[in-house]
């Protein structure tokens, strides 16, 4: 690929764009500004533009476009409000300029400098070899668990350099594209951020795989038109009658994401031809929270009238939502000749949770406190703060999480437990609490007796059967799958035999 050819603009020009870029974060910010937060707003804004001022990017244009369209992304995709902001146009001022954390603080007090502090430590850090990659990954996730803020504004700054990829040279092209495969991804999947992980999946994908990006898109093009129409015979009906029973709704097509479409390939073993389901229809219902789940199943209803639904394709995220906070009603149906055809259904509020993640969440709870992202953040937190794990396992343990399927399983008291697809007995016994994972011995699911390494399925309830005399054995590690099984068994297993040194030295 061709390295662009910076742009030269005049100074006025340039003062123009930077000033658009300004107000458009404003408007964007408009829902969430509070009385004075303009005005701080504009502070750090001022700051950021002296302070860079003398810096521009790759690209040509001046630095301070950068941190502005970080700060944008920051407030329409993530849906961000004024302290990210302020942070997000700083992001870079520390590392990069005279800027000190003090001066952070002094203008725009303690939780601020905290937030660029966390920022500045995690940025370049992936310059060096693998091992303090993963070290340093640790850290970052380490300062994450702080403030979440901190990962969130890191994966918009991520997404803003995707997008100006074009200007780098081929090898940091390469270096930076799959990174963002390997960690940021799946990250923004882990958190909800659906149309961010697609994005920076798709631009990675552009950079790494050239030649299957470019076939794979212009096939999307070449068959849009006939894939419209079938959309809009498909929905027809179903919108007609939508409508005559009242519901205020969008209904569309989205299409599949090019890196989506191409991992289906690989793992089906298949052709572009072959692919039945390029894209879903959507059904988007405006209603209010007591009445979402059903209007969603009403709808569901209409639309099995008129298609016949596969009893195997039902998903219902809505009574059991995963565990990034995901919502949705999802049937695979019989469409016009003979093709099947998947259908999303959810409300206004569960949508934008499913494009935004938890920011959006968050406008709708005011408290954060019970979700699920705390329990991740807690999970990480104990993983990280295992003495024994060393780094590199930590990185293997953790994508292992990110990339695997969640299954749900019940306690015998009716608690649900999420745990990735192909987790064990034992892991479940090891979720519940260590002392219950190590003295395991077996386990009833669904009241039949069962081996340690047996294999649980979503809806399973599992009860751990315990001896005292029980002790973590070298063998369990070649089937428990989660992070905290592994590393409560390695840090165990190392523990046995520091002791049993210590007794051989003794006589
Ligand atoms: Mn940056």
């Amino acid at each position: 690929m061709a390295e662009q050819i910076p742009t030269i603009h005049t100074a006025e020009a340039e003062k123009d764009m930077i000033l658009k870029a300004y107000r458009a974060l404003l408007r964007a910010l408009k829902p969430s500004l509070g009385k004075g937060d303009k005005k701080t707003i504009r502070q750090a804004f001022d700051m950021s533009m002296e302070a860079h001022k003398d810096m521009r990017r790759k690209t040509g244009e001046p630095y301070i476009l950068h941190p502005l369209a970080v700060a944008q992304i920051c407030a329409e995709e993530i849906g961000l409000g004024p302290l990210a902001i302020v942070c997000a146009l700083l992001h870079d001022t520390v590392e990069d300029t005279h800027l000190t954390l003090e001066d952070i603080k002094s203008n725009f007090g303690e939780k601020a400098a905290s937030i660029v502090d966390g920022l500045t430590k995690i940025a370049g850090v992936f310059d060096k070899g693998t091992s303090l990659q993963a070290e340093n990954f640790r850290k970052m996730l380490l300062t994450l668990s702080d403030d979440v803020r901190v990962i969130l504004i890191k994966l918009a700054d991520r997404l803003h350099n995707m997008r100006t990829l074009d200007s780098m040279k081929r090898d940091k092209q390469l270096k930076i594209a799959s990174e963002t495969a390997y960690l940021y991804a799946p990250l923004a999947h882990r958190l909800g951020l659906y149309s961010i992980k697609t994005e920076l999946e798709d631009l990675s994908m552009k950079y790494t795989e050239p030649e299957i990006y470019n076939d794979i898109y212009d096939k999307v093009q070449q068959t849009r038109k006939e894939r419209n129409r079938f959309i809009n015979e498909f929905s027809d009906p179903i919108k007609n009658e939508l409508v005559k029973q009242d519901f205020k709704f969008d209904i569309k097509g989205r299409s599949k994401s090019i890196h989506s479409i191409w991992s289906k390939m690989k793992r089906q073993g298949v052709s572009f031809e072959e692919i039945y389901d390029l894209f879903a229809i959507r059904i988007i219902i405006d209603t209010d929270e007591e009445n979402e789940k059903p209007m969603c199943w009403k709808a569901y209803s209409i639309i099995t009238d008129f298609y016949h639904p596969n009893p195997d394709r039902l998903r219902d995220w809505i009574s059991t939502p995963k565990a990034n906070g995901y919502e949705s009603l999802h049937t695979t149906v019989m469409g016009p000749n003979g093709k099947w055809v998947e259908v999303q259904i959810r409300s206004r509020r569960m949508d934008e949770i499913a494009e935004k993640g938890y920011a959006a969440h968050w406008k709708y709870k005011e408290s954060s406190a019970e979700s699920a992202i705390d329990e991740w953040i807690e999970k990480i937190r104990e993983l990280l703060e295992s003495p024994e794990t060393n780094a590199l396992d930590f990185i293997d343990d953790f994508k292992l999480n990110l990339f695997s399927d969640e299954i749900f399983v019940f306690t015998p008291g009716g608690d649900m437990k999420t745990l990735p697809s192909g987790a064990t007995a034992l892991d479940f016994a090891f979720e519940i609490h260590t002392d219950l994972g190590s003295k395991c011995i077996g386990a009833k699911v669904n009241h039949k007796l069962v081996p340690l390494s047996h294999k649980l399925r979503s809806g399973d309830q599992a009860e751990i059967l315990t001896s005292n005399k029980q002790t973590p054995k070298e063998d369990w590690l070649s089937y428990v799958v989660t992070a905290k099984a592994k590393s409560k068994i390695k840090t165990a297993l190392k523990e046995e035999k520091k002791n049993s040194v210590r007794t051989e030295k003794k006589f």
